[in-house]
């Protein structure tokens, strides 16, 4: 079954339609209990974890120094559990390029010292932050791969003499990245790898001999990083959506083909912003987003009717968020390059009618 509408959301996001299919065979009534009813400690779903933190591994280009845990709680819960674990007495620096950094130093301050190490504030998150100071003692420099909100990305990992941590929610597994250079990285799975309820955690192994011992069990990365990430029941569905996720990426040639896709389509929707004086992309040329792209009407009045008329058209999930306004098209791993091109072609009928 094809999809009648293109959808844009920035996450939950859309499947590829092999995926769904997949998935759907996967839940179908049958004899045997389907997987979501199963054991997960049965030798159905441990082939599912041996396989999944197999591919998330190779798929990363991570070796043995790191450890691959997939948790739960969403990438919000990795903006406590990450300074809980590896910033118990030591502050923790931020460098700021948008909504979500900012959001995981309120959450690191509720736990210790957490200082911004650089910030775009003041220039409206239109560019990177230069890391401009650390303390003394830094647990570790926390960036924002890419800025879901603001449609700002960095190119490649900062340069620090201190542990990297990356919140690579919405671009992991987009493009080839150098994921052995950071020490940790972790994500949501709901925009490039499959469905909500699964927060893949890479993390350099030396780091978990930093863990307090006093904490948790239950908030102890320790807990997760052996024994296939089954210290508690997992989201079995979510799992396995990755798992067909992965599947699907390598039948499309593996990450150098999909970032070349994804960088070629945000390429064409940036022309397209840029064409004319009618629409606006305020970020700079060089860290422009290639999975999250706002935009606005130069005539903001144009937005409410811009996005009646695309969802008439079967364009959905195209509004800003709320914090926001304007419009953002979500071009993640699973967008396809009919729903660029049927944007596109939309964007300028529309322009034709109101410029
Ligand atoms: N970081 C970034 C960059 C995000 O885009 C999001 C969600 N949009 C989050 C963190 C929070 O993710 P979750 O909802 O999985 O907690």
């Amino acid at each position: 079954m094809n999809h009648v509408t293109h959808n844009f959301s920035a996450g939950p996001a859309r499947l590829p339609p092999a995926v769904l299919e997949r998935l759907s065979a996967a839940l179908a009534p049958q004899e045997q209990p389907s997987i979501v009813e199963a054991s997960h400690r049965g030798q159905r779903f441990m082939a599912v974890a041996e396989e999944l933190h197999e591919r998330v591994r190779r798929c990363a280009g991570i070796d043995e120094e790191h450890a691959v845990l997939l948790l739960h709680g969403g990438a919000s819960l990795q903006f406590v559990q990450l300074p809980l674990n590896l910033a118990a007495n030591r502050p923790a620096a931020f460098l700021i390029t948008g909504h979500w950094g900012k959001k995981a130093l309120e959450a690191a301050r509720t736990i210790g010292k957490a200082v911004v190490a650089g910030s775009s504030e003041a220039d409206g998150f239109t560019r990177l932050a230069e890391v401009e100071q650390i303390p003394h003692n830094c647990a570790y420099l926390h960036y924002t791969g890419n800025e879901s909100i603001h449609g700002v990305q960095f190119d490649r990992p900062p340069q620090a003499d201190v542990p990297l941590v990356a919140d690579m929610s919405s671009e992991f597994l987009s493009r080839p990245y150098p994921y052995s250079d950071v020490d940790v990285a972790y994500a949501g799975a709901q925009k490039n790898l499959g469905i909500a309820g699964l927060t893949v955690v890479l993390m350099r192994r030396d780091l978990l001999e930093r863990i307090p011992d006093e904490l948790s069990p239950y908030l102890d990365y320790r807990s997760w990083a052996d024994n296939l990430s089954l210290f508690n029941t997992p989201a079995v569905l979510a799992w396995v959506a990755a798992l067909e996720m992965l599947r699907w990426m390598e039948d499309q040639g593996g990450l150098e083909a999909i970032g070349e896709r994804n960088q070629k389509r945000a390429a064409r929707l940036y022309a397209a912003i840029d064409a004319t004086g009618f629409w606006h992309n305020p970020v700079a040329a060089q860290c422009r987003s290639v999975m999250n792209i706002p935009f606005w009407p130069t005539d903001e009045r144009l937005t409410a009717r811009f996005l009646a008329e695309a969802e008439q058209n079967g364009l959905i999930g195209l509004k800003g968020h709320r914090s926001a306004g304007g419009l953002r098209a979500s071009l993640y791993n699973a967008q396809t390059c009919d729903a660029v091109n049927t944007l596109i072609a939309f964007m300028q009928h529309f322009e034709e009618r109101y410029g």
